[in-house]
C-alpha cells in the first residue's frame, strides 16, 4: 500500500484533474465546483476515519482495530502491528514475572520487597507467616508501621551486609526469626526473614547442658578438694578420721565417675549413625537378670517379683539391659523400705510391653512430661542421696527411641509409679511362632 502522503497526493491530483476536465468542458465554475466537491468528499472521509481512530484510542483492543481503506488502512495496519508487538512483549514480561514470583514463593525464607520509601511492594507467603504481614492488605504501606520491633527503623536505615535483627513475636512463643535487609537497584530494599527457632533452641540446650554438667561436677569436686586440703594440712592425722575422709573422697569420686559414664552413654546413644544391634533374645532371661541386680541394689529392703509371658524381643540386648535396669534401679531408689516392685513383660495388641511397677513415693503429674529431660529431677536432694545422676530416664528414652519404642509413665503421688516401655509388634515374636 502507498504511504499516506502519496495517497493524499494521488487524490489531490485526481480532484484537480477532474476540476480541470469539467472546467474545460462546462466552464470554470463547473470545474471549480467539481474540484471543491471532490475535496469536500475527501475531507469527510478523513474526518470519519479520524473519529473511528479517536473512538478506538479511548479503549484500545486488538480485535476492535478499525478496518479501513486507503491510506487509513495503512495507519491501522501499522497500529495493529505495534499493538501485537506490545502484547507479545507484555506476555513475555508477565511470564517472566510469574516464574520469578513462583521462585520467590518457593523460598524457605520470607521475602519482602520495599520501594525507595520503605513501602511494601511485594512479599511472599513465608514473610506473611514470619512477620505477621498480609500481602493484599499491607501492599503499599510503610513497613515500619507494620513490623513493630524496637530498633527496626534504625536497622532498616543503616543495616550493613550480613547484619541481622532478631525478631521474637509475642503472640508465637518459642519462635525466633533473623531479619536481614539488603539494598538493591535504586534505593530499593529486600527484607529476608529466616526461621532460626531450632538453631536458637539447640544453642540454649547446649548452654544449659554445659552449665548443668559443670554444676554436677563442681559439687563432688568441691567436697573432694575440701577433704584433700584438710588432709594435707593435718600435721598429725588420726588414722580413723583419715579413713573416714578417704571414704568420703571415694564416694564423691564414684559419683563423678557415674556421671561421666552416663554422659558417655548418652553421647553414644545420640549418635544416630550407629544403629542398635538387631538380635533376637528371650526377654524372660533378661528380666530375671535385672531383677537379681535389683535385689542386690535393694539389699532386701523391697519385695521384687516378675510376671512374664514367653515372648522374644528383637533389638540390642545390651542397650535394653541398660534401659530396663535403669527403670528398676529408679524403682528401688524411689520406693521406701518394705515396698513392692513388680517387673512385667506382657503382650498388648501384639505389642511387647515391659513395665516396672512400684509402690514408691510417686510423682506429681506436672513433673511427668519433663522426667526424660537431662538432669531433670523432682527432688534433687533425694536423687543425689541415692546416687542419681539425673540422666537415667534420658538414657532410657534414647534407647527406646532407637528401638522405635515409647515410654509411658503413670503415677499416683504417695502410692507408686509404673514406667512402661512399649515395643512395636514387628519387634516381638511370641514363643511357639517360628523365627522370622
Ligand atoms: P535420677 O538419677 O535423678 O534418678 P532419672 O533420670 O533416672 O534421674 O529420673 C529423673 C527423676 O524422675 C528422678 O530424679 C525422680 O525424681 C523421678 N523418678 C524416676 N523414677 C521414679 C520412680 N520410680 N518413682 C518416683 N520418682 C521417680
Amino acid at each position: 500500500m502507498p504511504p499516506v502522503w502519496a495517497a493524499l497526493l494521488i487524490r489531490l491530483t485526481g480532484a484537480t484533474l477532474a476540476g480541470l476536465t469539467f472546467g474545460a468542458i462546462f466552464g470554470a465554475v463547473a470545474g471549480l465546483a467539481v474540484a471543491a466537491g471532490a475535496l469536500l468528499l475527501m475531507l469527510l472521509a478523513h474526518t470519519v476515519q479520524l473519529a473511528r481512530l479517536q473512538r478506538w484510542l479511548k479503549a484500545p483492543a486488538e480485535r476492535d482495530i478499525p478496518d479501513a481503506w486507503g491510506a487509513w488502512g495503512n495507519v491501522f495496519v501499522d497500529l495493529y502491528r505495534v499493538l501485537r508487538h506490545e502484547q507479545k512483549a507484555r506476555a513475555r514480561i508477565e511470564a517472566d514475572l510469574e516464574v520469578f514470583s513462583q521462585a520467590a514463593e518457593a523460598s524457605p525464607d520470607g521475602l519482602v520487597f520495599l520501594d525507595a520509601d520503605d513501602h511494601i511492594a511485594w512479599c511472599n507467603r513465608v514473610a506473611e507467616q514470619h512477620l505477621g504481614l498480609r500481602g493484599e492488605r499491607d501492599m503499599g504501606l510503610l513497613v515500619t508501621n507494620l513490623i513493630r520491633l524496637p530498633g527496626f527503623a534504625d536497622f532498616l536505615a543503616s543495616a550493613q551486609e550480613g547484619e541481622t535483627l532478631t525478631y521474637r513475636p509475642q503472640d508465637r512463643k518459642g519462635k525466633v526469626y533473623a531479619i536481614e535487609a539488603i539494598r538493591f537497584g535504586r534505593d530499593r530494599k529486600l527484607l529476608i526473614s529466616a526461621d532460626v527457632s531450632q538453631v536458637e533452641r539447640a544453642e540454649t540446650m547446649r548452654r544449659d547442658f554445659v552449665a548443668n554438667v559443670s554444676h554436677e561436677l563442681r559439687t563432688p569436686l568441691t567436697v573432694i578438694s575440701g577433704y584433700v586440703e584438710h588432709m594435707v594440712e593435718d600435721a598429725a592425722p588420726d588414722p580413723a578420721e583419715w579413713k573416714q575422709q578417704m571414704a568420703m573422697v571415694n564416694e564423691q569420686a564414684g559419683r563423678m565417675l557415674r556421671l561421666v559414664d552416663d554422659l558417655l552413654t548418652l553421647s553414644r546413644l545420640e549418635d544416630e549413625a550407629q544403629a542398635p544391634r538387631e538380635e533376637e533374645f528371650d526377654v524372660r532371661d533378661l528380666i530375671y537378670e535385672i531383677s537379681a541386680e535389683g535385689r542386690r541394689l535393694s539389699g532386701g529392703r523391697h519385695s521384687i517379683t516378675c510376671e512374664v509371658v514367653p515372648a522374644f524381643l528383637k533389638g540390642s540386648r545390651e542397650e535394653l539391659h541398660s534401659a530396663f535396669s535403669n527403670l528398676v534401679s529408679n524403682a528401688v531408689r524411689y520406693t521406701p523400705a518394705g515396698g513392692r516392685i513388680v517387673l512385667h513383660w506382657a503382650l498388648r495388641d501384639g505389642k511387647g510391653v515391659f513395665s516396672v511397677e512400684d509402690s514408691g513415693i510417686g510423682i506429681p503429674e506436672e513433673h511427668i512430661p519433663r522426667l526424660t529431660e537431662r538432669f531433670y529431677r523432682v527432688d534433687r536432694g533425694r536423687s543425689r542421696e541415692s546416687g542419681g545422676t539425673g540422666l537415667g530416664l534420658s538414657i532410657v528414652k534414647h534407647i527406646l527411641l532407637r528401638h522405635q519404642a515409647s515410654l509411658e509413665i503413670g503415677s499416683v503421688p504417695g502410692s507408686g509409679s509404673t514406667f512402661s516401655a512399649v515395643f512395636p509388634a514387628w519387634r516381638i515374636r511370641p514363643l511357639g511362632e517360628g523365627r522370622s
